[in-house]
């Protein structure tokens, strides 16, 4: 495909780029000069010119478990343009549209039953943050303005705005920097390792004694459900969740679900909340929510959270984004759960889990590699080290693989639509990065 329509030249880009362009996590300018995509189609990402002899990258990372139909998908490339034609956008106050009323009533429908709500907010920080605020409102409004803390457990990661920030893992996380400046949060320890471990008693001990103490200060549990993503890719038992359920019910405190990663397939289910077929009191969706095009999150919650809201002595939730359910990241968002569930999404998941488990095989016996583990179509392996991402990139750059490392982690989560042979390919990029990074 010639690309006619990058008429800057690659370098004079970078240098710009390094002028004035802050990048995700990085210092101004940033340490690492960043690869240049002109364009990306299926689960190829077309470099500007070529790097360490490639100039097509399989994307390894589906852009932050955001693509998961891949790029330039020609049925969510016409849910977008048809939705342009009529409008891109108009306000949410006092007006509505077809997309954004489909969407909430589709997500009702295949989310866990009992969720009727839905708030339609821009990032997945911002969900967080609408969530919190419907737990914190919802004790204020029915009488209980003592509970406003938060309970998580370590190793989560929720977005980087102040809320989210305040329930990520405190240490080892992106945010210690604020830690004292941050509301206090209270923290469980990281929930024991493993999707088929066995529940561990006394961690349920560890988190009744803490629900207990706490149950009058507390107005959510909030989670990373069966996968804790940025704070460390590690897999729980799925039995924790229907454990944190039972707690909050009997200790009446809500409970979050932050599916942000987890949702609309990735983990062998439909959403992670599926696999201990429990109903959280409030969700959040959102990365994968659009299949990557647009950014759009939504909070869900229950009958009995937006009744409370709904009863108090303000009985609104003030909260309404600007570009609240923008028509364009509603429609494309319809059109990408259409496309998933229009198809045998599981058997492409199995599929792709197969492929990584087979594929990262051989990661166990370098050295350096701590643990290699996957679940559905996410693949991590752990190094004994911090990576050196830099020699990693460049290693899996050299296969013809986009992979994105940090910390002591290289993980992968591609597309639902990425081939055997490209999974595989993946697979041998992670285990070079391992080796060189
Ligand atoms: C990415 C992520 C967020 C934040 O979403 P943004 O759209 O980046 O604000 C929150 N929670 C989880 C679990 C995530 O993976």
């Amino acid at each position: 495909m010639p690309d006619q329509h990058h008429a800057m030249p690659a370098a004079e880009l970078l240098a710009l780029d390094r002028q004035h362009v802050w990048h995700p996590y990085g210092p101004m300018p940033g340490r690492q000069e960043p690869l240049v995509v002109s364009s990306a189609s299926g689960v190829r990402l077309r470099l500007a010119e070529p790097s360490q002899g490639q100039d097509e990258l399989v994307d390894g990372m589906s852009s932050w478990w955001s693509a998961i139909h891949g790029y330039n998908h020609p049925v969510l490339n016409e849910a977008v343009t048809d939705q342009l034609g009529r409008m891109s956008h108009v306000m949410f106050g006092g007006l509505t549209h077809e997309p954004a009323v489909r969407l909430a009533a589709r997500l009702v429908e295949i989310t866990p039953p009992g969720l009727e709500h839905v708030f339609l907010a821009d990032s997945g920080s911002v969900s967080v943050e609408v969530a919190v605020k419907m737990c914190l409102q919802y004790w204020r409004s029915i009488g209980r303005p003592g509970k406003t803390r938060l309970l998580t457990w370590r190793g989560g990661y929720h977005g980087d705005t102040w809320t989210p920030m305040a329930v990520c893992d405190p240490e080892g996380g992106m945010h210690e920097l604020w830690s004292g400046i941050l509301p206090r949060q209270l923290f469980a320890d990281v929930p024991p390792s493993g999707f088929d471990a066995p529940l561990d008693p006394a961690y349920v001990d560890h988190l009744r004694s803490l629900l207990s103490a706490h149950a009058d200060e507390l107005a959510a549990v909030i989670v990373e459900p069966v996968v804790q993503g940025a704070g460390g890719m590690r897999f729980h038992n799925p039995g924790y969740l229907r454990v944190l359920r039972e707690l909050c019910d009997e200790y009446d405190v809500l409970l979050i679900l932050d599916e942000i990663a987890t949702g609309f397939g990735r983990t062998g289910a439909l959403f992670a909340a599926d696999h201990a077929g429990m109903t959280p009191d409030v969700m959040c969706l959102g990365k994968s929510l659009t299949g990557g095009y647009l950014t759009l999150a939504a909070t869900l919650c229950t009958e009995r959270v937006a009744n409370g809201i709904s009863r108090g002595a303000v009985p609104v939730l003030a909260h309404g984004p600007t570009f609240m359910g923008n028509p364009l990241a509603t429609a494309v968002a319809l059109a990408s759960i259409d496309l998933l569930l229009g198809q045998d999404w599981q058997r492409e998941v199995k599929r792709i889990e197969a492929g990584l488990q087979e594929g990262l095989a051989p990661a166990r016996n370098l050295p350096g590699v701590r643990d290699v583990r996957v679940l559905g179509a996410i693949g991590v392996v752990q190094l004994t080290h911090e990576v050196d991402v830099a020699a990693a990139t460049r290693a899996a750059v050299r296969e013809g693989v986009w992979v994105r490392p940090f910390r002591d982690l290289i993980y992968v989560m591609p597309p639902f639509v990425t081939g055997d042979g490209d999974v595989a390919r993946i697979c041998r990029a992670v285990c070079a990065a391992a080796e060189e990074g």
